[in-house]
């Protein structure tokens, strides 16, 4: 890889930070939704977290330590402002504040993620996503984080993983906020959130030399044959869904190419009307690079349909086949249509970890998979793919949303009852591997 290949680690506000209250940090729709009952796995909440927000000095120290030169955290909307908009938590600012210097200190580059889904409740209460003024109360949040922290942040994403955050929780409802809305109405959620990013991207880049994206999560399948016809059917998996808010080609084609695909116009006429279409000046032309996030693969005939799993393929803790192929056809498709950089934001796997007698967490597994993917990233590279950074999901375990604590993802163990961190194997792995790899 090139001098200046980022090797990182991620996280997100949520799984991580825990709040006791006392922090002056606002209800965000994830709180609301762990209250739920029988929804996440033994009714566990994110309110412990990994206590990673008085733990955040030792977090960052193992972080300097394993040698990663980037780390992408996300900043909790409301903590910083707990009633979405408004009032500024002083407590929540600062302690950003702490963690960038800290990254800083360490030479490890900050890529601050805006929204991994915790949308403020009060917001939410005002109609969240579906309100029309989202896009207003982002623009404000954005203004805010670039005031705070534009003077030593420049690589950000403003949404992660729309598909999720928008097909998982405002169409199928698993999600928070846990709605149902109809393909109209989800559309509409998808337009606000496309005109957030749209407005927030335009203020980040009043910093100079701001990188600016968007986290995708794909369907994650790749041909089975190379032949044509077989390329062609995944690309149509990618970028023509059915189902609006599954497909790849509506979020992305608004934010490099101005437009929706044609299919959508057809359905749904109104984004063909002049606000709709003026809209597309904001939305467009803002973002820098191509942000992906990857966990398995999965291969599909030239019908288009998936091919039956071999009697060997080995599922992670989540369901997940980890299968390279997945992010290199992923890449591919993104690259080839989208035409910009790209950076693998995350990438890793469950693992069922333990302590083991010696004391340690020997986790060949997540080695394998992460050796893998770099591994395929490599060959992209070699290919030709701008590839340039590379970031493990997690670098320590955490809530893992509907599943609770119940599925580790991190490079570091936490035991969860005293909140020890423990180096996993893979941590040691990877830090030789970033060693001899810079
Ligand atoms: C999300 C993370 C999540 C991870 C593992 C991604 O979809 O961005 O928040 O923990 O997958 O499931």
């Amino acid at each position: 890889m090139k001098k200046d290949f980022v090797y990182g680690v991620s996280t997100a506000a949520f799984q991580i930070e825990g709040d006791d209250g006392s922090q002056g940090r606002g209800v965000s729709v994830w709180d609301t939704f762990c209250e739920r009952k029988d929804v996440i796995f033994e009714n566990q909440t994110g309110e412990k977290g990994v206590d990673h927000y008085n733990r955040w000095r030792e977090d960052i120290d193992l972080m300097g330590e394993m040698g990663a030169n980037a780390y992408r955290f996300s900043t909790s909307w409301s903590r910083i402002l707990p009633d979405g908009i408004g009032k500024i938590n002083q407590k929540g600012v600062d302690f950003y504040n702490k963690l960038i210097d800290e990254m800083l200190k360490k030479g490890i580059r900050p890529f601050l993620t805006l929204y991994h889904w915790d949308l403020p409740q009060v917001l939410h209460d005002k109609g969240g996503l579906q309100n029309p003024d989202f896009s207003d109360w982002f623009a404000e949040y954005t203004d805010l984080i670039v005031k705070k922290y534009g003077d030593r942040v420049c690589d950000f994403t403003t949404f992660n993983e729309p598909i999720n955050a928008i097909n998982s929780a405002y169409f199928k409802g698993v999600f928070a906020p846990g709605l149902r809305l109809n393909e109209g109405q989800a559309m509409q959620v998808v337009h606000n959130m496309l005109l957030a990013h749209g407005k927030g991207s335009r203020i980040l880049h009043s910093i100079k030399g701001a990188q600016v994206g968007i986290a995708m999560s794909t369907f994650e399948q790749y041909p089975l044959n190379n032949t044509p016809k077989n390329i062609e059917a995944v690309r149509k998996v990618f970028f023509s869904r059915e189902i609006p808010t599954e497909s790849l080609d509506v979020y992305l084609d608004p934010v490099y190419f101005g437009k929706y695909p044609d299919r959508i116009y057809e359905k749904f006429p109104v984004f063909a009307t002049q606000k709709y279409i003026d809209d597309m000046k904001t939305i467009c032309g803002v973002t820098d690079i191509i942000g992906y996030n990857n966990y398995s693969g999965y291969a599909v005939d030239e019908k288009g349909e998936l091919v039956k799993l071999s009697p060997n393929a080995v599922y992670t803790p989540m369901g997940n086949v980890i299968d390279e192929k997945g992010l290199y056809w992923g890449i591919k498709f993104l690259q080839e249509r989208y035409k910009k950089p790209v950076y693998i934001l995350e990438n890793g796997r469950a693992v069922d970890d333990f302590v083991s007698l010696d004391g340690k967490v020997h986790d060949p597994a997540r080695i394998d998979c992460i050796a893998r993917h770099l591994k395929m990233t490599k060959k992209l590279i070699d290919e030709g793919a701008d590839i340039r950074g590379y970031f493990v999901w997690s670098f320590m375990d955490n809530f893992e949303w509907l599943f609770g604590y119940s599925k580790r993802f991190g490079l570091v163990y936490v035991d969860f009852e005293t909140m020890q961190r423990t180096p996993k194997d893979s941590y040691y792995w990877y830090a030789d591997y970033i060693k001899n790899n810079k």
